[in-house]
């Protein structure tokens, strides 16, 4: 146990942490150059693209130091809020973490909600400065930065790049030399905590772990704690770069196992693993079982494919338990399904991979938080949809999710983006500055509020110098609307939203400007209207048009006339048929793409 160290990185995105990774690989010999397919620990394609690592893994590496043989194991850890308690799990799995900050970029809002999470385990910190090799690089105010935030001395800032590889060594060396060595007791009842889980299509799950207490062996009968499932460990090991079966893991190790889970909803990352016979006292502290927090309706473009999505829903959520969905029908949409992710950016992945891994191509809804009805009859129910609101003198109040967004930007954007927030109805509760020139602001919103289009608007308004961050922090009352949008008097279901009541009007007046941009003229006009209960308060209208393609094409010509057809045939499976109106797929979406 004295030999091993268990440690993660966290950065903010793009600053290098995955090819620090890969270089601390190469430089333990866990893989050979050949081996360094592009980056290693990010290895979704999906991953790549979008350049966040969205699945943790683990990796063991051996280091040489000083003579003696050390066991480094590497968690990784996803970099997106969206995923933020895997991430705590990954953080509490620890005992050090390498905090890379950007030489060009200075600290970021990533890399102090992580950084907060690291220390809220007692983590050993050992700062290193990144990309030191380019050009635009700032050493001293970074390192500046970093002696503010963590009181440390400038001489315990790494100062490395992973592109040329300076620094790796010295990074090695501190992680044994600074970072702790697991404690806990290996004659104590088996305790070990599930920070990550994949799915496998030939061997199940494969629970990631890391023992805190005693030790397992293959063949042992183990429990899990919070689930009460148990299981044989068919098989366990640790993680090189393949998965290296083991016949005993012990106290401070990293590994995996396999014991015939089917599905990812019997595995819970968070949970303890223990043994049947002789279990631990109590489960490791902090268990959640996450649940979903944006909501949007998924319809097959082709309603005849309706059975084909539930089907690649099903084998999505086997390596996937934070996705939820449940069948939902609507007038303008047909069947389809409510499905809930963790945030947007997880809603945006399982369209892509429905897309890429199915071939399904998807109509989404605008997508909503979950809201806490308070009925008159005093029950409570949650609410994942607007047109699943119970009517108006039904409810007493409703409760929505409140966020603390942590901002850092330049203070020459401070007033913009202060002012952005309030926008949001947010209220301000803590501003550092954290150099001369750079602020930190927190701000509690609702989460409905950052759901749309926050980022980009605080990017656009910062000219990208402003970074942001958030975790949950409960609900609260709040005064909220149901806008309903209806075309040609027919309401349309899933165009209804549900809106902070001062913004309703100004909100239903550009949803019908949009629409109408959205909606092609047709051989009518086309009413559009925005209503809250029985009161329109917004209207536009799409005027008629009288268009006969086939004019065009004098006399005989049947052939190219039947293509014509045809082709405007092809045009129309992207419309849904609503009352007498042709709305296309994008209309679905107008609230995400309005000003
Ligand atoms: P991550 O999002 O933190 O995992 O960041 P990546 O490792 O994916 O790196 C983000 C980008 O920065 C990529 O284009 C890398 O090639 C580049 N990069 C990473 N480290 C260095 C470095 O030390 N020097 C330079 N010049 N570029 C780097
Ligand atoms: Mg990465």
């Amino acid at each position: 146990m004295k030999n091993i160290r268990n440690f993660c990185i966290i950065a903010h995105i793009d600053h290098g942490k995955s090819t620090l990774a890969d270089r601390l690989l190469e430089a333990t010999n866990t893989l050979s150059q050949r081996e360094l397919q592009a980056q290693v620990l990010d290895n979704m394609d999906l991953e790549r693209e979008k350049g966040i690592t969205i699945k943790s893994h683990a990796i063991q590496m051996e280091y040489l130091y000083q003579g003696e043989k050390y066991v480094l194991n590497l968690i990784d850890t996803p970099g997106h809020v969206d995923f933020s308690y895997e991430v705590s799990r990954a953080i509490a799995s620890c005992e050090g973490a390498l905090l890379i900050v950007d030489a060009t970029q200075g600290i970021q809002a990533q890399t102090i909600s992580n950084l907060y999470l690291a220390l809220g385990h007692d983590l050993e910190i050992i700062p290193v400065i990144n990309k030191i090799d380019m050009e635009a690089a700032m050493v001293d105010e970074v390192k500046d930065q970093i002696v503010d935030l963590l009181g440390c001395k400038p001489e315990e800032i790494l100062a490395a790049s992973g592109k040329t590889g300076v620094g790796v060594e010295e990074i090695l060396q501190a992680i044994v030399e600074r970072i702790p060595a697991p404690t806990g007791k290996e004659d104590e009842p088996l305790q070990a905590l599930i920070f990550d889980s994949v799915f496998n299509s030939f061997r199940g799950i494969i629970a990631y772990f890391r023992i805190f207490n005693g030790s397992i062996r293959k063949g042992d009968k183990v429990k899990f704690f919070n689930t009460g499932s148990e299981y044989d460990a068919d098989e366990i090991g640790v993680l090189k770069l393949k998965m290296s079966p083991r016949n005993e893991l012990k106290t401070g190790d990293v590994g995996y196992i396999i014991s015939g889970i089917k599905t990812s909803f019997d595995v819970k990352v968070g949970d303890t693993i223990t043994h049947v016979d002789n279990p631990c006292k109590e489960a490791i502290a902090g268990f959640e079982d996450v649940k979903p927090m944006v909501f949007a309706g998924l319809y097959p473009v082709e309603s005849d494919q309706y059975e084909d999505l539930r089907a690649s829903l099903e084998k999505l959520q086997l390596n996937d338990a934070s996705l939820t969905y449940e069948p939902e029908s609507s007038l303008a949409l047909g069947f389809g399904f409510r499905c809930g992710f963790l945030g947007l950016l997880h809603m945006e992945i399982i369209q892509e991979r429905l897309y890429r891994e199915f071939d399904m191509d998807v109509i989404t809804t605008v997508p909503n938080v979950s809201y806490k009805v308070h009925t008159s009859k005093g029950e409570v129910i949650d609410v994942h949809n607007p047109s699943g609101l119970p009517e108006p003198t039904m409810i007493d109040v409703i409760e929505e999710p409140y966020i603390m967004a942590q901002i850092i930007t330049q203070s020459d954007y401070l007033g913009t983006v202060m002012k952005l927030c309030i926008d949001k109805r947010g209220t301000l509760k803590n501003q550092v500055f954290i150099t001369q020139d750079r602020v930190e602001v927190n701000f509690e919103m609702p989460l409905a509020e950052i759901v749309f289009d926050f980022y980009d608007k605080l990017k656009s308004i910062s000219r990208g110098y402003a970074s942001f961050d958030y975790h949950q922090t409960g609900y609260k009352p709040s005064k909220l609307a149901k806008l309903d949008i209806l075309l040609n008097g027919e309401p349309v279901d899933a165009l209804s939203s549900l809106i902070y009541h001062e913004h309703a009007y100004d909100f239903g007046r550009k949803m019908c400007e949009k629409l109408k941009e959205l909606i092609p003229r047709q051989q009518f006009d086309i009413a559009i209207q925005a209503a809250i209960g029985a009161k329109i308060i917004a209207r536009e209208t799409v005027k008629a048009v009288r268009k006969d393609v086939t004019a065009k094409c004098y006399g005989g010509d049947i052939s190219r006339k039947r293509k014509l057809l045809e082709k405007q045939k092809k045009g129309k499976k992207r419309m849904r048929q609503v009352g007498n109106v042709e709305v296309p797929q994008e209309a679905f979406l107008a609230v995400l793409k309005m000003e």
